[in-house]
């Protein structure tokens, strides 16, 4: 057997940054230390924390007043940040900078009285963090081609679209082309929404699926970005599943395998890349196993004030 390791690997930026600032919270606070929702979408990192002693709230009622509360990276709506400091929460918000620039657009659209498509999974956390940026009779969900075809606005209304950063790159310039048909005065962002790391990441599934007979996505099932791996090596003809623990892959999948590519989700620790690799050698320990280039630069994002 072959193994091809996608170019791709551990944590992007945005998830670094997260990850940091509840590392650096904790050293800061110590606990009780809250974490509104998952800071990232990873159960080993959440583990993690938990083990650590934070606790994680998808309610704010659950938290006690004066406390320290940290936002996840997916970003919460302005009315969150209005609830917590209410409760006089001492508010760290962790929301991904490319998170923030969607909503900034948003903002820029609705000061303009401009209908909003918003483009992505309704009831994703990053999802409902945008549209709260959009005043609510400008807002407009989409989440595919057929959502666009049965929007109720005239072809020449004044129409701008966001979308949630780590839908499938293939998918999205689909629909946005069809906004582009339907919308003669649509506002295009000057940079796609859809983020580098998730780019990045379909880039080099597309280009395992191609080498590849069977690709194994490393990440947790509720990872917007981790099922768009998934998909996104099945629409280029290859096999692929996700595993959240390496100890899960049932082995026996592997037995007719030539080429197997393994992925992961730009929310995976690296170490559990390592362990999946090392759980398939275990198995095949004559396995050759290449690597590429990662094309990612270690950018780093300011920290806030924490
Ligand atoms: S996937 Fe993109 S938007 Fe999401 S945290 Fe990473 S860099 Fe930020």
């Amino acid at each position: 057997m072959e193994i091809y390791l996608s170019r791709t690997q551990g944590f992007c930026s945005g998830v670094a940054h997260a990850v940091t600032i509840v590392e650096k919270a904790l050293e800061k606070y110590g606990t009780p230390l809250y974490v509104y929702h998952e800071i990232v979408h990873n159960t080993h990192v959440v583990n993690n924390f938990k083990n650590k002693g934070v606790t994680f709230v998808d309610d704010l009622n659950g938290v006690p007043d004066k406390a320290v509360i940290i936002f996840s990276a997916h970003g919460v709506p302005p009315s969150t940040f209005i609830e917590a400091k209410q409760k006089n929460l001492y508010i760290i918000d962790a929301t991904c900078p490319l998170v923030k620039r969607v909503h900034y657009q948003a903002m820029q659209l609705s000061a303009a009285q401009c209908h909003t498509i918003l483009i992505g999974h309704k009831g994703h956390q990053e999802v409902s963090g945008t549209a709260g940026y959009v005043k609510p009779e400008l807002l407009h969900f989409v989440q595919d081609v057929n959502d666009i075809k049965n929007l109720k606005l005239a072809p020449d209304a004044n129409v701008g679209y966001v979308t949630q950063t780590t839908l499938s790159e293939d998918e999205t310039h689909e629909m946005i082309s069809l906004l582009k048909k339907q919308f003669k005065n649509l506002r295009i962002p000057d940079q796609s929404d859809v983020c580098y790391a998730t780019q990045n990441r379909q880039n080099a599934v597309k280009e395992l699926a191609q080498l590849c007979d069977f690709i194994i996505v490393c990440g947790s099932s509720n990872s917007s970005n981790t099922n768009r791996l998934k998909e996104t090596g099945e629409r280029y003809g290859t096999k692929s599943i996700i595993i959240d623990n390496p100890e899960d892959l049932n082995l026996s999948l592997l037995e007719k395998i030539k080429k197997c590519g393994i992925t992961s989700g730009a929310s995976v620790p690296y170490y559990i890349v390592d362990k999946m690799l090392a759980r398939i050698l275990k198995t095949y320990p004559d396995a050759v196993v290449h690597t590429f280039d990662n094309p990612e630069k270690n950018t780093q994002f300011k920290l806030p004030p924490i």
